[in-house]
């Protein structure tokens, strides 16, 4: 496995890839790596005949008041689980070299980027943006692997590669959960012992509702207050937000048909769990 520091090392080396036709699958990530990124990785290996794996954490997409300074960092484990999932390249640039002094462009996508988690979190797609279409200029990849773990993210960046003619292909990926179906997060970490009993709530909640559904259930309003009022009643966590929403383009839905994304957003004292779940009727 190659490791690389600098965002011209990295052009430099892709343009060479390129040029005896290789093909490239980028999977970026934050870092705190965990079974979740894994999948990703082993996709992008399947599909591609070079996978790299990006560890950044971006500063451009935390709030004020958000944990970018406690945001788990893990280099050594992180290294270990890129080499045993046979990452070819590790990319780890420094905020510098990302965001040099006299750095004033960013990229916006409006409207997806103010809704769902963008309500609360002000600029964080922005930010998210932002990194991913460096990225992509960055490593040229032919296809980009990202979670449905972070649904509201996968169709900004979706958006943003159509309007924008990134030629990438973005492959989302299933959420990848643990065995009593919370959704692998490098957030996790920070539950108590009691808030990681409680959180696999969020998954039940979400299926229950998924079945409440498929059953003919189609009030939006209903459905949204069963879902809050179940996390609320059997867990400590305080939801912040129930989403029911086309699950292509985030658009309000009146009524529970098609394809339809149920989104949450909650917090267990300061950790701020997401989750979602599609539902086809
Ligand atoms: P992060 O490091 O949290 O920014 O995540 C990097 C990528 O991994 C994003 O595309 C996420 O959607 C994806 N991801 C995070 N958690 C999971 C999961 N449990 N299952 C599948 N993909 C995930």
């Amino acid at each position: 496995m190659k490791r690389i520091y600098s965002p011209d090392s990295l052009t430099k080396l892709v343009d060479s890839l390129r040029k005896t036709n290789k093909t490239i699958g980028l999977v970026p990530t934050m870092g705190a790596l965990h079974q979740g990124h894994a999948s990703l990785i082993t996709r992008s290996r399947r599909e591609n005949d070079v996978t790299i794996l990006s560890i950044f954490v971006n500063p451009a997409q935390f709030g004020p008041t958000e944990d970018f300074n406690r945001y788990p960092r893990t280099e050594i484990k992180d290294e270990l689980l890129a080499k045993n999932n046979n990452v070819d390249i590790m990319f780890c640039p420094t905020n510098k070299s990302i965001y040099p002094s006299g750095y004033l462009t960013f990229v916006r996508v409006e409207r997806l980027e103010s809704m769902l988690c963008g309500a609360k979190r002000k600029g964080h797609f922005k930010g998210v943006a932002t990194i991913v279409a460096k990225l992509l200029n960055i490593a040229k990849p032919d296809k980009l692997y990202m979670g449905q773990k972070d649904a509201q993210q996968s169709i900004i960046i979706q958006r943003m590669i159509k309007d924008l003619n990134f030629p990438v292909k973005l492959k989302i990926c299933p959420t990848i959960r643990e065995k009593d179906g919370l959704a692998v997060s490098s957030r996790n970490i920070y539950l108590s012992q009691s808030q990681r009993i409680e959180a696999p709530v969020i998954f039940k909640t979400l299926s229950q509702a998924k079945l409440l559904i498929k059953k003919g259930n189609k009030d939006v309003e209903k459905i949204k207050k069963y879902i809050n009022t179940s996390i609320e009643k059997h867990s400590s966590a305080k939801v912040e937000y129930v989403d029911c929403v086309k699950a292509d383009d985030l658009s309000e839905v009146l009524r529970l048909k098609g394809r339809i994304l149920i989104a949450v957003a909650l917090k267990f004292g300061k950790t701020r769990l997401i989750d979602n779940i599609i539902v086809s009727s």
